[in-house]
């Protein structure tokens, strides 16, 4: 799985750091999560294809995370696409869409289909697919506004000595180990928990825009990769709240609770010119902690 930073600030967009968007790449699909102003420039820049993109999760409507949207689909449209996207976002996301679809007079020639999702009042499952599920949780920022989870489905995988003693290369009964069955194989009945071991799946969790709460650590729980909006240093703590907003320190305080391997913080707000401080002060609280940069991968 390879997660590209297309944007990493704040509310301005400045010379280094474009709005806010992530873009993970599994297998042949991608998804993007959030698409600030100019994000499809970034997509340029990055060699990532728009094309590609098969779902849009949306954290909330604020400008720097949804301006990119018209412009993305319009190119996508030119582009003759004719594969479906999915759009996931908040309540009010499918009223939001349609009016900027609309108002821009994008005549798309592929089936668009917005999934609100509403009424969260813990985890849930928004989307399904082949081999990853992506989760949602509702966080509290000044209008509605989620955090999403990209869990990889675990996997039964067989113990070599077993198929070697048994001599089953090949055989379709290992499929039905694979999925958690018992057999019978020689009349002998095998148990699928004592042939098999786990292959735990990836997981990558996003929050961007919340104030910080010790529930964000559930959504987060146990990730390979934490990325959360740092957008201030400690200094400001006492007036992240009414700006709807998170220190780096406490975004640490999530990894770290969480129990995450690894944290990215983004969305930085363009005050600060040099970021050494914000890192120290995060690294204090959880030691493995990276800051974004326009453009940075990351391989989880
Ligand atoms: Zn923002
Ligand atoms: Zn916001």
């Amino acid at each position: 799985m390879k997660i590209v930073f297309l944007g990493t600030s704040a509310t301005f967009p400045t010379k280094d750091r474009n709005h806010t968007a992530i873009l993970l790449r599994y297998s042949s699909e991608a998804l993007l999560f959030d698409c600030g102003e100019a994000t499809q420039k970034q997509l340029r820049i990055s060699g990532e294809s728009p094309m590609k993109i098969t779902k849009i999760f949306i954290s909330h409507w604020h400008g720097d995370h949804v301006l990119g949207i018209p412009g993305l689909l319009q190119s996508m449209a030119m582009n003759n696409r004719k594969e479906p996207l999915e759009i996931f976002g908040p309540e009010g996301s499918d009223q939001m869409f349609w009016k900027i679809y609309h108002a821009f007079q994008i005549k798309a020639p592929y089936n668009i289909t917005v999934h609100e999702i509403k009424n969260l009042r813990s985890i849930k499952s928004v989307c399904v697919s082949g081999n990853y599920e992506v989760l949602a949780m509702k966080v509290q920022h000044s209008i509605p506004c989620i955090a999403y989870a990209f869990q990889e489905r675990s996997k039964y995988r067989i113990k070599k000595d077993f198929v070697r003693k048994y001599n089953l290369q090949g055989n379709p009964l290992l499929k039905k180990l694979q999925q958690g069955k018992d057999i019978v194989y020689n009349k002998k009945k095998i148990r699928a928990k004592d042939v098999t071991f786990v292959n735990y799946g990836k997981k990558v969790t996003i929050i961007l825009d919340a104030l910080y709460e010790e529930k964000l650590a559930k959504i987060a729980e146990n990730a390979d990769l934490l990325i959360c909006e740092g957008t201030f240093s400690n200094k400001m703590r006492e007036k992240v709240k009414e700006k709807g907003h998170m220190t780096v320190k406490q975004a640490a305080k999530v990894a770290r609770k969480a129990k995450v391997k690894q944290l990215v913080l983004t969305h930085f707000s363009q005050r600060y010119k040099n970021l050494n401080e914000l890192a120290k002060e995060a690294k204090s609280v959880f030691r493995n902690t990276k800051l974004a940069k326009d453009f940075m991968v990351v391989n989880v």
